[in-house]
């Protein structure tokens, strides 16, 4: 039986890539090691908690003698590394967090792995979880590819660039046995209420403005997140070590398109004439170094694993609406916590 440890498996992808695995491969212990921040929430997965291969442990990724404690007991055979300070907002105002766990907490894992698997290598793996905010920015042309040099612009990106350039460091430097994965703008079921398409739900619920930054052309490329949670099974059990995979939707759109789609997708739902929703547009002040574009070339992982996305945007947003239109406890659970203080705050103006 293989030992597998997720990190901030009670996170929003985290939660779909732990369901995925204890779903899936019966004959692997997971063990889900999640600090429970006001982002990581139990009831993303409680319909696998009794689940006998699975254990959930609470703890810091950031307090290295709990981590190599915890990898001398369990002698894990493999790690997926998706426990990260995530929100660009939260990076510019207290980016000390990011740097904490984004890249001393990531190198306390590689080193606690290193330190297990020093006598043999072999069969083991470190996967770890990246964005593709790393590269920077974009003009109007071009993708991401996997060669495409690090331009990090937010305290986020670069805190996730400097793990990405630990985890490579590791490779070259221990022959540590990694893969990683750059990866794009995830949207679905059970994200947390301050990134775009969840908070623009619940403010059409509630009838509450939709604050978009500056002239709302910036542009992303948007993956349904259980199809995420599938390229990264792919690439944890068939990556070849040592390389980087480039994940993406083939998926660009520009925020006020994406916010016009949703309106037109939560009027139907909410029974509302045609217009409602887009009249809650709210052009808010830009945040600092914002990126306009972020396009990912995902076509490695597509010639090399097969992987390419199951759903197209409007069918991943409309399941996405019909499971919060559903889900309206955990939204009202988790908009009531330290999230609403912090939400109060941000769009005071
Ligand atoms: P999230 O914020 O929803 O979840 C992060 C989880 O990590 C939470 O459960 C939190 O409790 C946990 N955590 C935070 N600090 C911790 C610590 N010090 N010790 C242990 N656990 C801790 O994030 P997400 O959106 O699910 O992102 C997961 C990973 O995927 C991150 O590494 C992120 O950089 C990457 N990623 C996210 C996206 C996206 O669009 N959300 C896109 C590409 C890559």
């Amino acid at each position: 039986m293989k030992k597998i440890l997720i990190t901030g498996g009670a996170g929003f992808i985290g939660s779909h890539v732990v369901r995925r695995f204890v779903n899936n491969y019966p004959e692997y212990q997971i063990y889900n090691l999640d600090a429970l921040t006001y982002a990581g929430n139990l009831e993303n997965i409680v319909d696998i908690e009794s689940a006998p291969n699975y254990t959930f442990v609470k703890g810091d990724i950031v307090d290295a003698g709990f981590i190599d404690a915890l990898f001398t007991e369990h002698q894990f055979d493999g790690v997926l590394h998706l426990a990260a300070e995530s929100h660009v907002d939260r990076s510019i105002t207290d980016p000390l967090s990011f740097v904490k766990t984004n890249v001393i907490g990531t190198v306390n894992l590689l080193n606690a792995a290193k330190m297990i698997w020093k006598d043999n290598m072999q069969g083991k793996r470190f996967y770890h979880i990246s964005t593709d905010e790393v590269y920077g920015s974009l003009g109007a042309e071009g993708l991401f590819t996997e060669t495409t040099a690090y331009d990090p612009n937010s305290p986020y990106s670069a805190s996730k660039a400097s793990s990405d350039h630990f985890v490579r460091a590791y490779g070259e430097t221990y022959d540590f046995p990694y893969v990683l994965t750059n990866c794009s703008n995830n949207y679905g079921p059970f994200h947390f209420p301050e990134k775009l398409i969840p908070l623009f739900i619940n403010n059409i619920i509630q009838n509450k403005p939709l604050p978009v930054y500056g002239d709302g052309k910036y542009t992303r490329d948007w993956l349904f997140v259980e199809d995420h949670a599938v390229a990264i099974d792919l690439v944890f059990h068939n990556g070849v070590n040592h390389d980087t995979y480039n994940i993406g939707g083939f998926n660009e759109w520009q925020n006020i398109d994406l916010v016009k789609l949703l309106c037109k997708i939560m009027d139907e739902k909410l029974g509302r004439t045609t217009g409602t929703s887009e009249k809650l547009i709210a052009y808010v002040k830009d945040r600092p170094g914002h990126d306009l574009r972020y396009a990912i070339d995902a076509s490695k992982i597509n010639k090399e694993l097969g992987w390419k996305p199951s759903v197209t945007f409007e069918q991943g947003l409309e399941k996405t609406v019909n499971w919060y239109l559903a889900n309206e406890t955990w939204l009202k659970n988790i908009t009531s916590g330290e999230y609403a203080t912090y939400y109060e705050k941000q769009y005071a103006n």
